[in-house]
């Protein structure tokens, strides 16, 4: 079933970026498995990834622990709200953090990263992150809205040692109206090009989940946070199953 899905995933990726004209290699798949087990990461490992992402830092914690025998292969991207007193979590077990949203965030990463001596996994020497953009403008949603608090946070961690932020991150609107997911990520990659010409060097765009990859894709994004596709439906949603 994992498997199944993994391919079909996989398949409709590639087609999208041959559509878009774009190199799938760009394209960077990580498989949300919150909720799910560590069993079930393993399998989707197995398969081929390697790339996960999860919303809870405890969580991630434990499954890296769990599946230590892999964790010189697995690549784990955190990707739900932070709380500071949550980064220790983080700091051995995570390659990118997705969701900075904050200068105080920021700053207890990159405490965090430099009490470690920088003995951490793969020896990466800092931290990747990403900041948290709000494209949306719905309220219950995360991430700064206003560009000149982006570009003050983005100067703020330039005198960081041990952070380096490599992208932007979004979640688009909760709707069914295709042109307002769109412009949510269409301004996101527009953002990132404004801040490249004014000197900054982002690279990455995490965007695009399970019902709106797609765009995502056309868009330019260069992550893809993808659980439902792969694992299937969670159970902690009030939402019918869909089948
Ligand atoms: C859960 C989650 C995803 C994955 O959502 P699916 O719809 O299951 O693909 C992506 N991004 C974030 C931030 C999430 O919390």
């Amino acid at each position: 079933m994992i498997n199944e899905n993994i391919h079909r995933i996989q398949q409709k990726i590639k087609e999208k970026c041959a559509e878009a004209g774009r190199n799938s290699d760009d394209v960077t798949l990580i498989a949300v498995s919150k909720t799910f087990p560590s069993a079930d990461i393993r399998k989707a490992y197995e398969y081929g990834l390697v790339n996960f992402g999860e919303n809870k830092a405890q969580e991630l914690r434990n499954k890296f622990d769990e599946l230590a025998d892999l964790n010189d292969r697995l690549r784990w991207h955190f990707i739900g709200t932070l709380q500071k007193n949550k980064v220790k979590y983080l700091i051995d077990s995570t390659e990118y953090i997705h969701s900075v949203d904050s200068q105080e965030l920021a700053d207890e990463i990159n405490k965090r990263m430099e009490k470690a001596g920088h003995e951490v996994m793969n020896s990466h020497k800092k931290k990747k992150i990403l900041i948290e953009v709000k494209t949306s403008g719905e309220e219950t949603k995360a991430g700064i809205e206003n560009k000149k608090e982006v570009i003050d946070l983005l100067n703020h961690c330039k005198n960081l040692s041990s952070v380096e932020v490599v992208g932007l991150m979004t979640i688009a609107p909760f709707t069914e109206d295709k042109n307002l997911i769109r412009n949510s990520f269409a301004s996101l990659r527009k953002l990132r090009d404004r801040l490249n010409t004014m000197g900054f060097n982002l690279k990455e765009l995490s965007m695009g989940m399970t019902s709106d990859f797609e765009i995502a894709i056309e868009e330019g994004a260069t992550f893809l946070r993808i659980g439902t596709a792969i694992f299937g439906q969670r159970t902690y949603t009030n939402k019918p199953e869909a089948h």
